[in-house]
């Protein structure tokens, strides 16, 4: 199926007299009919649902649908894209280990990173997003296990080089995590290029209503941590689990059977089934949503750019961006309806600005149907040092600019009087 139609249909193919929906499944628990048949789904929990802290019908649909979009082998959601971060890192490092991540990430996956890791004993090194295979080499110890990036990152909308990314990791033995959100597999699947987990915050444009707050790990099921030898939690009974090697056990997907067995099992971050039912709502469009998002955040930009207003305007879509080679190679269909610019004047012009935007609203949130405004500085990435701030790419007067669907016209008769303002 092309993607237009795996939105639709894959994850749930109703039979003979069953819902044309997938229902909402919200039931704590499942019966079995003994005691043995209980112990029989505990032995190998794929054979059937346990408890729903890790596993439910809707969830599971959904699960299947996006790791189909995404060309995974299989995935989990989590209860927000935070969780979802963290239990990527979480199942592959641990204390005493290193990992490595591009700088140029979403301010909370930031403070994840450096800071919280870091009281769990897990040292993460920011490397440029734009660093050579050299310099991203050099980052590498004995100890790392994993490399994270963003596909195109929020807000400061740099392209990842995947292939480069995913060359430097193999060659090191480790897999290449990549955060999706913004492009979405409408517009990139990094699996195709090379990374081996995708993640995403599924409360931007796969959910696209604002309704749910989510996220999804999906499992390449090409990373082969055996000829690694650096991951003997994959490798190697699992003590917690009476003795389960999970690549022996579950080779088509051992890392995400992992995740949902073990750390699933006891951090208990799933989704509730209701709100798989929402983000299933949202992925039914996805398809028809996103190059609109391209199309108008495309004239938006160009708009913006034209004014003369602006100190600088990062959207990889205008010839003009440092990444729009990578764009074009990555991105040919479009690369999302964020904009980020700078009026001139700094943060004290960038808030008159912004206060006087009508139809756009302030608040914290991107890539939703409707448009939203955020100053990045004061909210998303407040808690970020300034010498974090420059390297995440922020500087305190930028303006991050989700277009949404509304008529593009009235959406730049919205920044023309407010520029105006200014
Ligand atoms: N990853 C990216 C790229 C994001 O933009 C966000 C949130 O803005 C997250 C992860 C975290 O997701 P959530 O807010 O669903 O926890």
């Amino acid at each position: 199926m092309k993607i237009e139609t795996q939105v639709l249909h894959e994850g749930y193919s109703p039979k003979n007299g069953e819902p044309r929906v997938m229902p909402i499944y919200q039931s704590t628990t499942y019966v079995y009919n003994s005691t043995d048949a209980v112990a029989d789904v505990f032995d190998d929990p794929t054979l059937g649902m346990i408890y729903s802290r890790f596993e439910n019908p809707t969830t599971d649909a959904v699960e299947k649908k996006i790791a189909a979009l995404e060309g995974g082998a299989a995935a989990m959601c989590t209860s927000s894209g935070q969780a979802a971060s963290m239990l990527s890192i979480l199942n592959i490092c641990d204390a005493g280990d290193h990992f490595i991540s591009s700088s140029s990430i979403y301010g909370g996956t930031v403070n994840l990173f450096a800071f919280t890791f870091k009281k769990m004993g897990i040292e993460c090194t920011f490397v440029d997003v734009d660093a050579s295979e050299d310099e991203i080499r050099a980052a590498i110890r004995p100890n790392t296990k994993c490399v994270f990036g963003e596909t195109i990152a929020n807000p400061a909308l740099t392209v990842l080089d995947i292939e480069k990314w995913a060359k430097v990791a193999h060659e090191a033995g480790i897999p290449l995590i990549v955060d999706n959100t913004f492009a979405t597999p409408i517009l990139c699947r990094p699996i195709e290029w090379g990374a081996d987990i995708v993640v995403h915050s599924t409360s931007k444009y796969m959910d696209g209503h604002a309704v749910q707050v989510g996220g999804v790990i999906v499992d390449s099921g090409k990373f082969d941590w055996k000829a690694s030898g650096k991951f003997p939690g994959l490798t190697e009974p699992d003590e917690s689990y009476h003795g389960i090697v999970y690549t022996e056990k579950y080779p088509a997907a051992p890392y995400i059977t992992k995740a949902r067995m073990q750390l699933m099992r006891d951090f208990g971050c799933y989704p509730a089934a209701n709100s798989s039912f929402l983000l299933n709502l949202g992925l039914e469009t996805l398809a028809v949503r996103m190059p609109k998002y391209c199309e108008n955040a495309m004239k938006v930009a160009k708009y913006i750019e034209s004014t003369g207003k602006v100190e600088s305007i990062k959207y990889a879509g205008l010839e003009s961006d440092p990444h729009y080679e990578l764009a074009k190679k990555y991105l040919p269909d479009g690369v999302c309806g964020v904009i980020s610019f700078s009026v001139k004047g700094g943060r004290e012009t960038a808030v008159k600005f912004m206060d006087a935007l009508k139809l756009a609203s302030n608040e914290v949130h991107v890539a939703d149907i409707r448009t939203c405004v955020l100053n990045p500085a004061s909210a998303t990435h407040r808690q970020l040092t300034e010498e974090q701030l420059v390297a995440a790419g922020i500087d305190p007067g930028m303006i991050r600019f989700s277009v949404g669907l509304e008529n593009v016209d009235d959406i730049i008769d919205d920044l023309k009087q407010a520029f105006e303002v200014i």
